[in-house]
């Protein structure tokens, strides 16, 4: 083969939701993109699969939320999206409560159905400290000891692998506190999952670029440092250096179909008891029920593992302090190659942050 057929104008690695929003505007402006991925599909952990008319969120659950109408848009010119507002349950020894934290998940505990009852009781419930500097402090000194205890603790050192009092309050901030009555999780404007799946949404956006899977960037040095100009990495940044020294909590998953038409009734439950290894359980018809199965459901079991764990899909960065000290040194170290992405950057982003950043990183490369 020729040099000049081979060329591309970029090396796109990871067909994540950072790498295919890249790829989507770098071809759409005429560039040659190959983008490649070590995994069989492309998507990242964002990829759902329709197996029995059901799209299987084969990752957990992905629900695309944005305040942002631009990335909404974005989103839905490429792959119409279905509303969908999650309103998940939590599970813990036996009873069910709402999420997130709110008036009815406050009537559960505390029996009473007034915001001024129920704040007077939150507030004797409250562990003051003077400046919360970690998740434990911050949790009991916002919701109080009971909530911490029941809905937060065990779910978060699950989750986490460590426990709250050695993590950072922002993980938690996430998490909607509200005195209504309103089971609704994110508090966006748009909220919703593609009417014809991720894997749609991602064909879409890989439409014009050349795509490779199960090919590790790694693994053939040689054709991949000429294979085109730029080079765009998502993967996590120490490997660029050999080294595995940052920390990433990863999810195990494990799927089963069940012969019958609703399993839980709502599309996620937390288990937020510390003596179930799992932390959700998500039933994806619920998702989109257009697409409803008639003989079948199916359901998948979630559950947080080292991410050095063999199997373990490396999900979240771990934001210790030790971790993004270590992260901020090798960002300095990195030459030749462009990255972001929630393992490049090292950050929770949600899947609209993860496509405004390829947004503004494409704008970038523009003016270079
Ligand atoms: N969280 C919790 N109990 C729950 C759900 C969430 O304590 O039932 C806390 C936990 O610390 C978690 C954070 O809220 O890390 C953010 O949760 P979210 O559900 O947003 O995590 P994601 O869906 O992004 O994995």
């Amino acid at each position: 083969m020729s040099s000049k057929r081979t060329k591309y104008d970029y090396l796109i690695v990871g067909a994540g939701l950072f790498g295919s929003t890249f790829a989507y505007l770098a071809s759409q402006a005429g560039k040659k993109c190959l983008v490649i991925d070590k995994r069989n599909h492309v998507g990242g952990c964002c990829y759902s699969r329709r197996s029995f008319g059901i799209d299987v969120h084969l990752y957990g659950p992905h629900i695309f939320h944005t305040s942002n109408k631009k990335t909404w848009e974005f989103v839905d010119s490429l792959s119409p999206m279905r509303p969908f507002y999650n309103q998940p349950l939590a599970f813990y020894r036996g009873e069910i409560f709402n999420l997130p934290f709110n008036m009815n998940t406050f009537r559960q505990i505390y029996g009473e159905y007034l915001p001024e009852n129920i704040e007077r009781l939150i507030k004797k419930d409250l562990i003051l400290t003077d400046e919360p500097t970690n998740l434990e402090e911050y949790a009991l000194a916002t919701v109080g000891k009971t909530i911490y205890d029941k809905l937060i603790k065990g779910y978060t050192e699950k989750q986490w692998g460590k426990k709250c009092s050695d993590l950072p309050a922002s993980l938690i901030k996430r998490l909607p506190l509200r005195m209504t009555y309103d089971n609704t999780y994110f508090s966006d404007q748009y909220q919703g999952v593609p009417k014809n799946g991720y894997d749609h949404l991602f064909n879409q956006l890989l439409k014009d670029c050349d795509v490779a899977v199960g090919y590790d960037y790694f693994g053939n040095p040689d054709l991949f440092s000429h294979i085109a100009d730029r080079t765009l990495y998502t993967g996590r940044l120490d490997e660029l250096f050999g080294e595995k020294t940052l920390e990433f909590r990863g999810l195990k998953f494990e799927h089963k179909i069940l012969p019958v038409l609703n399993h839980q009734g709502c599309a996620v439950i937390n288990y937020t008891d510390s003596c179930l290894p799992y932390t959700r359980i998500t039933e994806h018809k619920h998702f989109n029920p257009v697409h409803d199965s008639k003989c079948c459901t199916i359901i998948t079991y979630e559950t947080p593992v080292s991410g050095s764990d063999t199997g373990a899909i490396e999900c979240y960065p771990i934001p210790t302090e030790r971790n993004l000290k270590l992260h901020e040194m090798y960002r300095g170290k990195v030459l030749n190659v462009i990255f972001g992405g929630r393992l490049a950057d090292y950050r929770y982003y949600n899947m609209d942050a993860t496509i405004e950043k390829a947004m503004q990183l494409w704008e970038r490369e523009q003016m270079s």
